[in-house]
């Protein structure tokens, strides 16, 4: 979109100069004239009392988007094991795919992918792209990046999927730079406009207060990453088999510009709170590391795991990869028991999807209980022994 003004109409009363928030708007002959700050916000056509400045579509020289065709979801491998934000982005992919009328396509980097290429034709690629190559055995930005930005061009999708793993985070951002298209971060909710035949990409803003939907019209591919743990797993099909197509990655000395000299694995507990079918999370109310303690008695007995509010992360309570919200991990247990958890809306966008959600609480008015199924009201340290209590009365 561009702003443009039609001198014939400009009075030169220079209220758009005024209201501009960019400082983008100069008179030049007593006539507006808009100049390389302008974001094409709009705020001048809404002050300009004789309708002289309006909004008008711009083209972008090279990109004809009538050219791009099908959705491509980036599948990640991890030590050659498919990871299981791939196949939500394929489930998410194929709806997508269908209300396009296109063909839903994934792509994977590594050494010796080939088995995993025919594993995503089962979760319901009708197209895998793969690149085999010592290169990409261990990702580094500008070999993946190459490798698929090389492939976007010449197949030109016009959607591309990732997921906003760590390494999807890194990749996303560089591809879509070299791509010179948008890219939408941490989508929760990806549509089809079908009016217009394009993808409207939702994500939370302004702290999770606001959620904003976001176009992408004029380049292409249409980029967005998807957290691990948001969209539905497509399902595994024995019959499904994908056509493949091997990628060429050819690497001239210094496109790879960085050297992986060693991979250290994080030393401690791992925790992967997107397969859990229990999750027993602590808040403030848990008082200290040691409140988790507890948690973590109910979290064994019923086989899950424990979890917590960004609050105790920040109080150096519990590790960063426990966090459940809008910037820790997405989850959807079954059961999901909030222990003093007051209910902010950044932590509710993290677990609102549980199957079925306990809140204990001793403040009745917490807003935890509004997406609760069942609410206890009393100090968690006496309502988490007595369920204890009762459990350890069943049978095994
Ligand atoms: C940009 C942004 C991103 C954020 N991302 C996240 C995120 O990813 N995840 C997240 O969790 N937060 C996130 N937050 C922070 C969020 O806004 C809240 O501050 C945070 O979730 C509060 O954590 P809490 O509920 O544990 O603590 P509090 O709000 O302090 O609530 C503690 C609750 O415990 C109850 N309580 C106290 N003692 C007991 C007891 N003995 N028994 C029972 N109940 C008790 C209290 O009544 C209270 O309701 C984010 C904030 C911002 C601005």
């Amino acid at each position: 979109m561009a702003i443009v003004i039609d001198k014939d109409k400009c009075v030169g009363c220079s209220l758009c100069l005024q209201n501009c928030p960019f400082n983008a708007i100069t008179m030049v002959d007593g006539k507006a004239e808009i100049g390389e700050a302008c974001t094409a916000c709009g705020t001048c056509i809404d002050v300009c009392p004789v309708g002289a400045i309006s909004k008008e579509e711009t083209k972008k020289e090279g990109v004809d988007i009538t050219q791009y065709h099908g959705v491509w979801v980036v599948a990640e491998q991890r030590e050659g094991k498919l990871q299981n934000v791939a196949i939500e982005l394929l489930g998410e992919g194929r709806k997508l795919a269908d209300d396009l009328g296109c063909e839903l396509a994934a792509v994977v980097l590594g050494k010796n992918v080939s088995a995993i290429a025919d594993e995503l034709g089962h979760y319901g690629a009708d197209k895998v792209y793969f690149a085999d190559a010592d290169e990409l055995e261990i990702y580094t930005t500008d070999a993946y990046s190459k490798v698929i930005y090389e492939a976007v061009e010449k197949y030109k999708p016009e959607v591309l999927l990732i997921g906003a793993t760590y390494l999807g985070r890194d990749l996303a951002p560089a591809l879509a730079v070299r791509l010179n298209t948008g890219l939408t971060a941490d989508c929760t909710k990806l549509e089809i406009d079908k009016e217009h035949m394009q993808l409207m990409q939702t994500r939370p803003t302004f702290g999770g207060n606001l959620m904003a939907t976001i176009l992408c019209p004029n380049d292409r591919p249409q980029m967005s990453t998807v957290r691990p743990g948001v969209m539905a797993k497509a399902e595994y099909r024995e019959d499904g088999k994908a056509e493949k197509i091997e990628l060429a990655a050819t690497f001239a000395d210094g496109d790879i510009r960085t050297k992986v000299l060693d991979v250290v694995k994080a030393v401690g507990e791992t925790v992967s709170l997107t397969d859990a079918k229990v999750i027993v999370a602590g808040g403030n109310g848990v008082g200290g590391p040691e409140g988790f303690e507890l948690l973590k008695k109910l979290a064994d007995k019923l086989g899950g795991t424990i979890a917590a509010s960004r609050a105790c992360v920040d109080n150096g309570w519990i590790d960063h990869s426990y966090q459940v919200g809008q910037t820790g991990t997405t989850v959807k247990p079954a059961l999901y028991i909030a222990c003093g958890i007051s209910g902010a809306i950044q932590h509710l966008a993290g677990m609102q999807e549980s199957g079925q959600i306990v809140a204990i609480n001793k403040n009745e008015t917490a807003p935890i209980f509004e997406v609760a199924d069942y609410g206890i009201v009393g100090d968690l340290f006496k309502v988490i022994p007595a369920i204890l209590d009762e459990l350890d009365k069943r049978p095994e």
